[in-house]
């Protein structure tokens, strides 16, 4: 506390976000990062763009980048907008289309940053719990409302929504922002993309730091009617003008063309996420059904305070969210094959069976 904070300052409850220990034999499950580096043709893009011209200030549009990105998905690039991470993207949606006269609506178990970024700019929001099976219910978000936002696949559940559902949603309630914030939609989702052609109020956001590996490049991007677009460029103008810097515009353009590195190892991830979950059912933990990089899981008789802290004690990371309805589950990144082995064994070394 300082007296010369301001009222807002004082108020706020900031985002945590999972630790990122200096130690380098730790085997991190605890952020959703990718175990395998970006694409090959991104690092060298990257390398051949250090030259003098860092003296110069990038395209404040990012046209190029957006121009990829429009091209990888079918859209022109006056629907593309992007952002340094989306947490920025998301940052500036709340901010500019969202309207404040009205609670914004999210689920109570889903990305932490939400309720934060309402903190901030003083948008009044509620929450709708999650079904007793952790599903998204939409019809709960069908009344009057500031605006939406839903986690697909939702964030610590790793369950998705079909896109259908959301289309629903987004007739519903034409009149408010349905953001739609697909962090995870690679690694076995159905993408809600297609809705923005049809749908003036439906924002779908992307980001480069779980799917393609780029966490450390901060680059995020959101696509949806030429209107919202415009309306976060008014936002993104009126607080940074350069969000992307020259080499994260170059890198994130060759890391999206890169299709084929993207499916090489989003494929290894749900591979693996599917033998360590059956590795995991017979050794009495219950996990929800993932179409994430991670998976949210708890023991019948193991508490997860516990199990964290034994994990921790065998050099391996694991993340426990703060919110209540999930307090005694554990959230768990999947890496490599040798990851789940060495998770494993850790395991059966603590006896959990
Ligand atoms: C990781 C994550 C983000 C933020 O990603 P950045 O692009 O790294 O800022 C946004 N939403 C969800 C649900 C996430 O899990």
């Amino acid at each position: 506390m300082s007296r010369l904070w301001n009222r807002r300052v004082a108020g706020l409850e900031p985002y945590v976000p999972g630790e990122q220990p200096k130690a380098r034999d730790l085997l991190k499950l605890n952020t959703n990062e990718l175990p395998y580096g970006p694409s090959p043709r991104a690092l060298a893009a990257l390398r051949e763009s250090c030259t003098d011209t860092l003296r110069l200030y990038p395209d404040p549009t990012s046209l190029a980048l957006r121009e990829t990105i429009g091209h990888a998905y079918d859209v022109t690039p006056d629907r593309v907008f992007v952002g340094n991470g989306s947490d920025e993207v998301l940052a500036h949606a709340f901010r500019g289309l969202f309207r404040d006269d009205a609670p914004a609506l999210f689920a109570d178990v889903t990305y932490g940053f939400y309720p934060v970024y309402c903190g901030l700019f003083d948008q009044p929001f509620e929450t709708i719990p999650l079904g007793e099976d952790f599903r998204i219910d939409v019809r709960a978000y069908d009344r009057p409302c500031g605006g939406i936002a839903i986690a697909n696949p939702n964030a610590n559940t790793g369950i998705a929504l079909p896109v259908a559902e959301l289309a629903w949603l987004a007739r519903a309630r034409p009149d408010s922002t349905l953001i739609v914030d697909e962090a995870y939609v690679d690694f076995g989702a159905d993408s809600a993309i297609r809705l923005t052609r049809d749908h003036d109020n439906v924002l779908v956001v992307q980001t480069l730091s779980k799917s393609r590996a780029l966490a450390g490049l901060r680059v995020g991007y959101a696509i949806g009617h030429p209107d919202l677009i415009e309306g976060l460029t008014r936002v993104k103008d009126s607080f940074n003008s350069y969000p992307l810097d020259r080499l994260a515009q170059i890198g994130a353009a060759a890391a999206i063309a890169d299709s084929a590195w993207l499916a090489e190892t989003t494929g290894r991830v749900i591979a693996t996420r599917e033998a360590l979950v059956r590795a995991l059912a017979q050794r009495g933990f219950q996990v929800l059904p993932s179409c994430a990089n991670f998976i949210l899981m708890r023991h019948a008789t193991h508490s997860a305070a516990s199990l964290q802290l034994r994990l921790r004690e065998r050099d391996i990371i694991v993340r426990r969210l703060g919110m209540p309805r999930i307090a005694d589950w554990l959230r768990l990144t999947i890496g490599t094959d040798r990851d789940s082995d060495r998770l494993l064994a850790a395991l059966d070394d603590i006896r959990v069976n």
